[in-house]
C-alpha cells in the first residue's frame, strides 16, 4: 500500500465514479431516471449523484436474476467452474484494491489505511475462501435402514436478495455473496445508500470475471423504497440483511406479508469487554479495549462499547483507555497517517452528539470527550469515554453506533457475566483472563455468537459470524453461511 498522501489524493482525483446501477451485466440507470445526491463525509461536499431504483427497477433486476437462474448458465454449471470464476473475482479485486480502497473512503469516510489494509484484505480473502470450498460442499447419505437408499442433496433457492450497512459496505457484502453465488443463486444486492460506490464497482469486475449477466445485480436507491419493495417482493426465495435491529424486524414483517421468504439476520449489537484482574497482558488490554471503540469511528456492531473492568483495575484501565484514544490522528480518510476519520453523515454525527449529550444529563461522567461539535469541514466527532455508568442506562443499554465508551465495574466473576448478559443484544464479547477455567466457564455463560479470548474482533473465513438475541440469527462466513442460501432434498430410493 502507498504511504503517500499526495498518491491518495490524486488517485482520489481521478478515479471513476460508477453512474449506475449493475443490471443484467450492464450500468443502468433508474427507470425514472431519479437520482440522490452522494456526500463525502471527509467534506461534505457532493461526490455524484447516484440512481434511486424505484419498484419497477426491482423487478427489472429480479427478473433478470430469475432468468439468469432459469437458463442455467450459472446455476447449472459445475461447482469447480462456479468456484474458479469466485477465484478469478479476487483476483481482479486484488488487481483494483486501490481503487476500490478510494471509493471506500470517499463515500463513507473510512481510513485509506483501514479500506486497503482490512476492508479490502478481507472481502477479498472471503470471495477467495468460497472460490477454493466450491466443489468440497459434499452431499449426504444417511444410513437409515438397509433396504434402501437415500441421498440429501442441497440446492440453490433461485433469486436471493441482500440488503447490506454502510460500515463495512464491502467486507459485510462478501461475507454473503460468495456463499450465495457458489451454491449457484442469482442475487440483487441493496447497497446503504451512503455506500454504493465500491460494491456497484465490485458488480463490473464480478462480470469482468465471469459471471454472467444477471447472476450478480447490484441496486441502489434509500431502504424505503428499494430496499422495501426488495423486502416484499414474491420472487425473491430469500432474503438476508445486516444492519439495524428495527429495519431488520421490519423485513420479517415484509417477508409474512409477501412470499414468506426466508431471512436472516446480522443486527445490532452492545459487545461486552471484560478485563479481569489475570489479565495476561494488561496493557494489551487497554489498547485493545481503545481499539475496540475507536475504529471505524466507532461505527461497528462488534464495538466494545461496554468496557466492563475488575474495581481493582478501573483507575488504570480508564486512565490507559483515555492515553491511547489522546494520541489519535484524527484526519483526512485519504491521508494514510489517519487512524480516525468521520462519521458515515452530519446526521448521524448529531444523532451520536445527542447520545453524549444525555449520558452528562443522566448522571454519568464524561471522563474524555466533548458535548461539543469540532469545527472545520466534514462530519469528525472525537471518541467519548464514560465512567460512574449505571448498568441499565441508556447509555450502558442502547447501541450508540459511535465512539462512546461505557466503563462498568464489577466484584466477582458472576457479577461480570451478569452485567455482560444484561442487554437486548448478544453479538460479540471479549473475555481477558489467565485462567483456562475460567476462559470456559466465562465463554459458555456468555449470550454471544463471537467470544474473544485475550483479543477482540478475531476471525477468519473459516469460522461463522453471527448473534444471538436481538444481534439476529443466521450465520455469515465459514461453510455454515452457505445453510440459508440452500434447501436440502432427500431422494429415497427402495432397493
Ligand atoms: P440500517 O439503517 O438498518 O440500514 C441497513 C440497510 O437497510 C441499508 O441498506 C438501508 O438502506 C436498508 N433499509 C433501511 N430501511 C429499510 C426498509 N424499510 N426496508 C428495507 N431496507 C431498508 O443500518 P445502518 O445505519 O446502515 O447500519 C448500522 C446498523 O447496522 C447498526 O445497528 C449496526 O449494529 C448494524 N450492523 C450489524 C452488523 C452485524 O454483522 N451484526 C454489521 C454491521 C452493522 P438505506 O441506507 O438506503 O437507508
Amino acid at each position: 500500500m502507498s504511504t503517500s498522501s499526495s498518491y491518495w489524493s490524486d488517485f482520489a482525483a481521478k478515479v471513476r465514479l460508477p453512474q449506475g446501477m449493475w443490471i443484467d451485466g450492464r450500468s443502468v440507470s433508474a427507470d425514472a431516471e431519479a437520482r440522490y445526491a452522494l456526500v463525502s463525509p471527509r467534506n461534505g461536499e457532493v461526490l455524484t449523484q447516484v440512481p434511486s431504483a424505484t419498484s419497477t427497477d426491482v423487478d427489472r433486476a429480479v427478473s433478470g436474476a430469475a432468468a439468469a437462474f432459469a437458463a442455467g448458465s450459472w446455476s447449472r454449471i459445475s461447482p469447480r467452474e462456479r468456484g474458479e470464476v469466485l477465484i478469478r473475482w479476487a483476483d481482479l479485486l486484488e488487481t483494483h484494491r486501490d481503487e476500490l480502497a478510494v471509493l471506500l473512503s470517499l463515500e463513507m469516510g473510512k481510513p485509506i489505511a483501514h479500506s486497503w489494509l482490512i476492508e479490502l484484505r478481507t472481502s477479498i480473502a472471503v470471495i477467495r475462501w468460497y472460490g477454493e470450498l466450491a466443489d468440497k460442499l459434499l452431499d449426504e447419505s444417511p444410513r437409515g435402514r438397509r433396504d434402501s437408499f437415500a441421498v440429501v442433496t442441497r440446492e440453490p433457492l433461485g433469486v436471493v436478495a441482500i440488503i447490506t450497512p454502510w460500515n463495512f459496505p464491502m467486507t459485510l457484502s462478501s461475507f454473503k455473496i460468495p456463499a450465495a453465488l457458489v451454491s449457484g443463486n442469482s442475487i440483487v444486492l441493496k447497497p446503504a445508500s451512503q455506500s454504493p460506490l465500491a460494491l456497484t464497482r465490485m458488480a463490473e469486475l464480478g462480470s469482468a470475471a465471469g459471471l454472467p449477466a444477471g447472476v450478480f445485480q447490484v441496486i441502489t436507491g434509500g431502504g424505503g423504497i428499494t430496499g422495501r419493495a426488495l423486502g416484499t417482493h414474491d420472487d425473491i426465495a430469500a432474503l438476508t440483511f445486516t444492519g439495524s435491529t428495527a429495519v431488520g424486524k421490519k423485513l420479517l414483517t415484509y417477508a409474512g406479508e409477501s412470499n414468506a421468504k426466508a431471512v436472516s439476520l446480522e443486527l445490532g449489537g452492545k459487545s461486552p469487554n471484560i478485563i479481569f484482574p489475570d489479565a495476561p497482558d494488561l496493557d494489551d488490554a487497554i489498547t485493545t479495549a481503545a481499539w475496540a471503540i475507536w475504529f471505524n469511528s466507532g461505527q461497528m456492531c462488534t464495538a466494545g462499547s461496554r468496557l466492563i473492568v475488575h474495581e481493582s483495575l478501573r483507575a488504570e484501565v480508564v486512565t490507559g483507555v483515555i492515553d491511547r484514544l489522546s494520541a489519535l490522528r484524527i484526519g483526512d480518510p485519504l491521508d494514510p497517517e489517519t487512524d480516525y476519520g468521520p462519521m458515515v453523515s452530519e446526521q448521524h454525527r448529531v444523532d451520536v452528539l445527542t447520545e453524549i449529550r444525555a449520558g452528562v444529563d443522566a448522571g454519568a461522567t464524561l471522563a474524555h470527550g466533548s458535548t461539543d461539535l469540532p469545527d472545520g469541514p466534514g462530519y469528525f466527532l472525537p471518541p467519548a469515554v464514560f465512567t460512574d455508568v449505571d448498568q441499565n442506562s441508556r447509555l450502558a443499554q442502547h447501541e450508540i453506533f459511535g465512539s462512546v465508551l461505557s466503563v462498568l465495574t464489577f466484584g466477582d466473576e458472576a457479577e461480570a457475566v451478569a452485567i455482560a448478559n444484561n442487554t437486548q443484544y448478544g453479538l460479540g464479547a471479549s473475555v481477558w483472563t489467565s485462567d483456562v477455567r475460567r476462559v470456559h466457564r466465562v465463554s459458555r455463560a456468555l449470550q454471544a455468537g463471537l467470544v474473544w479470548v485475550n483479543c477482540f474482533e478475531e476471525g477468519d473465513a473459516s469460522v461463522p459470524f453471527g448473534g444471538r438475541k436481538l444481534s439476529g440469527h443466521g450465520s455469515d462466513k465459514s461453510i455454515h453461511g452457505v445453510d440459508k442460501f440452500t434447501t436440502f432434498k432427500t431422494t429415497w430410493i427402495n432397493l
